[in-house]
């Protein structure tokens, strides 16, 4: 083992200190959860999920075709008709609050597997989004038997059957801001996790059956693009309720134009991270790292531009490579681990691409010279400075730990520069002045605004986007109400 070294700009180095994978227990194949039990899929066929940090098989998956998803959807609205609907809201909480508890229980797997399967830090799942997906259903179980205090005097009636499609980046919380809300609400569910993190959703359909929760009340089907497409087609569904990308929510907008069925879509983000002269700054630095390479930039709320006051320019940018420097990247269970690997060789792909276009496009490139492992998908830190606010990089969401940095003098400049993208899903602002935040906060058109502080969540506290970034919210009361009709 080698000492730390005190030189900043060489980092640091830590003993190994990996996270066990004994008590975890994977199967080798998962079928398709449908009806309260695992049914094999009428395709035949199976996919493989891997580990992105050494590539190696994890499981296999089934893929479901257009007859395995209805066979969801019949599952869903038979419990949906015989069972779910009936049951009082008393009733549904117990369940919910019952899998808030299993989860608790089963923290410790839920957060390697999340880790092995997406390459997220296991600091990351284990301390983020396994317990705030908990949190979500502790707090939707609450909901269950009040639903008439959430809409007073509105009569909320349930929907149906709930098509619920998440991404890679956040598995398992994803599928825990779809299921509460809408198992809280009366409906049930056939939900499709990303392909290449399928593994915590079908893990949740074992802990789901665990909880005795009636047969079909939560199907889950894996497979890739097309299956989540059936679903949205499917004539009997009520309700999608989507997180990924802008491209595809647009198609599945389309998709659903002229039914009746009701949308929520959580799409993609470009936000900016504003530093003023007068931000406490190591803490902003602080931030600003946490907001863009924590996670490697597999956030949709990822803080990718920076805005820096020009007065503190110089300063910050300092701050910045040093804290950069020390970033430790690799093993993503390994509990030092700050940045872990990239979700897939697609996604790895098209961060380079973005790396290549910021530096033909002539910006100023900059990564720490740390080392990353021989296998796997990786990505070291990147900071582009001198990005024009028409680059590539300033408009479009990479989805990678790739920082685009601009400067500002005036409030009015940066508040333009900021809206200047079709994204508004989130911000950050930085100053020790509370009236400053506050006049940013009311014209940054962004879903939501952190202030001195950045990606903070829970689930009390709505979360969705402005333009491209989507409609509807998700978390608080806010996110019953796509959950439920008024007459
Ligand atoms: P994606 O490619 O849009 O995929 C999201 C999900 O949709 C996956 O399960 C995907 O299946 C499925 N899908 C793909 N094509 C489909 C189609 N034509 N019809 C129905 N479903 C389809 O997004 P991603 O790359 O997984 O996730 C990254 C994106 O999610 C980023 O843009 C990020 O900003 C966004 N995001 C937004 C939020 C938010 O709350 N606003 C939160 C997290 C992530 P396969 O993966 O199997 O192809
Ligand atoms: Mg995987």
């Amino acid at each position: 083992m080698k000492e730390n070294k005190l030189d900043l700009n060489s980092g640091w180095e830590f003993a190994p200190a990996p996270e066990s994978t004994a008590h975890i227990q994977l199967k080798k194949k998962y079928d398709l959860f449908i009806g309260g039990k695992w049914v094999k899929p009428k395709s035949g066929k199976y996919f493989k999920t891997v580990n992105p940090s050494n590539e190696e098989v994890l499981a296999e998956v089934a893929e479901a075709n257009e007859k395995d998803v209805d066979l969801a959807v019949k599952a869903a609205r038979k419990a949906y008709n015989e069972v779910w609907s009936k049951l009082s809201g008393k009733e549904r909480g117990k369940y919910i609050y019952r899998i808030a508890r299993l989860i608790q229980e089963r923290a410790r797997e839920f957060a390697v597997i999340e880790s092995l399967d997406g390459g997220k830090p296991i600091r990351e799942s284990r301390d983020v989004d396994v317990p705030l997906a908990a949190a979500h259903f502790f707090y939707y179980a609450g909901w269950a038997d009040k639903l008439e205090y959430a809409f007073p005097n509105r009569k909320p009636k349930s929907l149906g059957v709930a098509a619920q499609i998440t991404p890679w980046n956040f598995p398992m919380l994803m599928v825990a801001w779809k299921i509460a809300p809408a198992l809280a609400a009366g409906n049930t569910v056939v939900l499709k996790p990303a392909e290449t993190t399928p593994l915590t959703a079908l893990k949740l359909a074992e802990l789901i059956q665990d909880a005795g929760l009636p047969d079909g009340v939560v199907n889950i089907v894996t497979g890739y693009g097309q299956t989540g497409a059936m679903m949205v087609e499917h004539p009997d569904i009520d309700k999608v309720a989507f997180t990924g990308s802008t491209g595809v929510g647009k198609i599945i907008m389309k998709a659903i134009a002229g039914t009746s069925k009701k949308s929520t879509m959580e799409l993609g983000g470009k936000a900016a991270n504003i530093i003023f002269e007068d931000a406490p700054l190591d803490q902003a630095v602080e931030g600003v790292i946490n907001g863009i390479f924590f996670n490697q930039g597999h956030v949709c709320c990822a803080g990718s531009r920076l805005f820096i006051q020009e007065s503190v320019y110089d300063v910050v940018m300092r701050k910045l490579k040093d804290r950069m420097s020390n970033l430790v990247v690799g093993d993503p269970l390994d509990k030092n681990t700050d940045v872990g690997a990239i979700n897939s060789k697609k996604q790895l792909d098209i961060i380079n691409n973005y790396i290549k276009v910021g530096k033909d496009e002539g910006a100023e490139f900059y990564q720490p010279t740390c080392s990353t492992p021989k296998k796997g998908y990786w990505c070291k830190p990147t900071l582009f400075t001198n990005v024009a606010q028409s680059s590539r990089l300033a408009q479009e969401e990479i989805f990678g730990p790739v920082l685009a940095i601009q400067t500002f003098r005036t409030v009015d400049e940066v508040i333009a520069k900021a809206n200047n993208t079709p994204y508004g899903l989130s911000a950050g602002v930085w100053s020790d002045k509370g009236s400053k935040v506050f006049n940013l906060t009311s014209k940054l058109k962004a879903g939501v605004v952190w202030a001195n502080t950045y990606n903070k969540f829970d689930p009390t506290s709505p979360f969705g986007g402005y333009k491209e970034s989507g409609h509807g919210r998700e978390g608080g009361v806010q996110g019953l109400e796509p959950y439920v009709k008024f007459n």
